[in-house]
């Protein structure tokens, strides 16, 4: 019998077993690393975002769970040719997501396929395995932003 949680996990299945967007970007003009001591997961995401502020290519690379690698390997997906203020709207719904009560629907309209990875919310320490992605895209928009300013 089809049953959507079956389709989430093979979504998720898939991606961890063959990641896309993996590997070194270059050129690249913003880069950050994230790691998450709960699990071990470590990410580095390469990001190159044009005059108009639109990610024009992200890639990401490291070692860890399936959740962290799946979760990254979505992620580069959704944010490709993306702007920077619709990064900061998906970062959010991602977030709300990840943290919200078991009954809320996540919004699919903003999250797309990302909503499979709803999910972890059972799984309170998993979360920080999908978010880690994010935040480390976020870390790596503000370095570039904070080395602008001394420049
Ligand atoms: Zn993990």
């Amino acid at each position: 019998m089809f049953s959507l949680g079956d389709l989430y996990q093979q979504v998720i299945i898939d991606h961890t077993k063959a990641p896309r967007n993996f590997g070194k970007l270059e050129p690249c003009n913003h880069d950050a690393e994230g790691y998450n001591p709960l699990c071990g997961d470590q990410l580095h995401v390469y990001l190159q975002v044009n005059d108009e502020q639109i990610i024009e290519d992200i890639t990401f690379e490291g070692q860890g769970c399936s959740i962290s690698t799946a979760s990254a390997s979505l992620m580069t997906e959704a944010l490709k040719g993306k702007s920077l203020s619709a990064f900061q709207g998906l970062f959010d719904a991602f977030h709300a997501m990840a943290t919200a009560d078991m009954d809320d629907k996540p919004n699919e309209e903003v999250l797309g396929k990302l909503a499979v990875l709803a999910g972890v919310k059972e799984f309170p320490s998993r979360i920080k395995c999908a978010t880690l992605c994010w935040h480390t895209v976020k870390s790596a928009m503000e370095n570039a932003a904070q080395s602008a300013r001394t420049e």
